[in-house]
């Protein structure tokens, strides 16, 4: 491995223990390379607030996609008085943005990294009961989580008076029924209840009422795994390893998918550009083939161009260039795309996965699919595209019970705004004006 690889504590929390093999780290080889120490430290030296101070301070934010501070979401709950003590402290391993596999890679590799950063988390929080809410097609991830809960069990990790300390902790694994909603922290909470799985109006948020009517604080796997580095080295340690053009701390994973030549995720710090990834990790574009555009961070992320492969990969910058870091697991779409079929195939995906809630998302994402379809097979009306621009209007920023329908937009926002001509293409009879609107 050249040193343009090599990972190290100092600038690599996340990944520094994974094995060249990529097996999984057992509980004996993670404590010999510094685990639960971070632990230890948070149940003898720390009480509740000052974790809270310290995850604050550090800047964490949330890395499901949303990227939520996760010390305010914290002291949300702690700030909740709770005669009874019922809490709960759930991790969404619901990973079901396409193209994105990042708590999949922790979760198999380093599945006591999550363990010991939820328990830190569920310590701080003075949840007892905590479940990993795993998407069900992560089999091998399921097996290596349950070994680990096991050995963790074993060693007095988990259960009662954990480390002497007077803390008591349940640890479950619970495997969805595979729905894209549930990564919806209330969505996810419903799922875990036995209900349908649609989104909950908020307030009542879920630090107030959340699992069975009890304040809950719901984290995502690779957030978790950043908090017994963050104890462990402390706050300045934490915000030096960013790059110092960046707001954002620490690290993130991210990655290139698409025909690159060597697809794949590093652990980077935030503020690398897009272009240094793309061309220096994943090797650049295949031979024969460039760049035509990306999407940043999955799925529902807007496209970029390939004049916008400068920026800064942080939470802002990525923002104010106009699309979402979100999982900032990057998919390259090359010039043999063509972007109608390719939005096609992204908004099936979402239309498949819409809870079907609210009318402007039920039955508005299958219309978009017709009319791309259309498109698609050059069968198209000059109005089509029209209807597809008022369809964004309609499924955008407010318009819908959750997000799930403006995230599905900004692909196709995005490719109407950069790709217009492709979309052109599929119009069978350009006489045909739009002569009504839709909303
Ligand atoms: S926007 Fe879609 S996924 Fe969200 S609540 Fe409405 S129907 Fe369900």
């Amino acid at each position: 491995m050249s040193d343009f690889f090599l990972r190290t504590p100092e600038k690599h929390p996340l990944t520094w223990r994974i094995r060249d093999d990529h097996k999984p780290t057992w509980l004996k080889e993670y404590q010999n390379k510094n685990g639960y120490v971070a632990l230890r430290k948070a149940f003898k030296f720390m009480s509740c607030h000052e974790i809270v101070s310290l995850v604050q301070n550090s800047g964490l934010r949330g890395r499901g996609g949303a990227g939520f501070p996760t010390g305010a979401k914290w002291s949300m709950i702690t700030s909740q008085p709770d005669q009874e003590n019922i809490r709960y402290l759930l991790c969404n391993a619901d990973e079901m943005e396409p193209g994105t596999y990042k708590d999949r890679l922790l979760m198999e590799t380093s599945p006591h990294l999550l363990i010991e950063g939820i328990l830190i988390a569920a310590y701080t929080l003075k949840a007892n009961r905590g479940y990993i809410f795993l998407r069900y097609e992560y089999v091998y991830a399921a097996s290596c989580l349950s070994r680990a809960i096991q050995e963790a069990t074993a060693a007095g990790l988990i259960g009662t008076n954990i480390l002497g300390s007077g803390f008591n902790f349940e640890l479950y694994l619970h495997t969805g029924a595979g729905r894209y909603i549930c990564g919806e922290e209330t969505a996810l909470i419903n799922s875990l209840e036995g209900k349908r799985p649609i989104p909950r109006a908020k307030p009542p948020f879920p630090a107030d009422v959340g699992l069975w009517g009890r304040p809950t604080c719901v984290n995502n796997v690779e957030t978790l795994c950043n908090i017994p580095a963050i104890i462990e080295n402390g706050v300045s340690w934490y915000r030096s390893i960013s790059k110092s053009s960046s707001k954002d701390t620490g690290t993130k994973l991210m990655g290139f998918s698409g025909r690159v030549n060597n697809p794949g995720i590093w652990e980077l710090p935030f503020g690398i550009s897009a272009r240094e990834i793309l061309e220096d990790y994943a090797g650049g574009m295949r031979s024969g083939l460039f760049l035509k555009a990306w999407q940043p961070g999955g799925a529902s992320t807007a496209f970029f161009t390939s004049d916008h492969l400068d920026i800064g990969m942080d939470f802002e910058k990525v923002s104010i260039a106009g699309s979402r870091i979100g999982t900032a697991i990057a998919m390259a779409v090359d010039n043999k795309i063509n972007m109608v079929s390719l939005v096609r195939n992204l908004e099936e995906f979402f239309s498949r996965e819409s809870c079907g809630f609210c009318t402007p998302c039920r039955d508005g994402l299958p219309w978009i699919v017709k009319l791309l379809v259309s498109l698609e097979e050059k069968t198209g009306y000059y109005e089509d595209i029209k209807i597809l621009e008022e369809l964004c209007y309609v499924l955008g920023p407010g318009k819908t019970f959750c997000a799930h329908a403006p995230g599905a937009m900004e692909p196709l926002q995005s490719a109407l705004k950069y790709f217009m001509e492709e979309f052109e293409d599929g119009v069978l009879n350009k006489f045909i004006v739009n002569t009504r609107q839709i909303w």
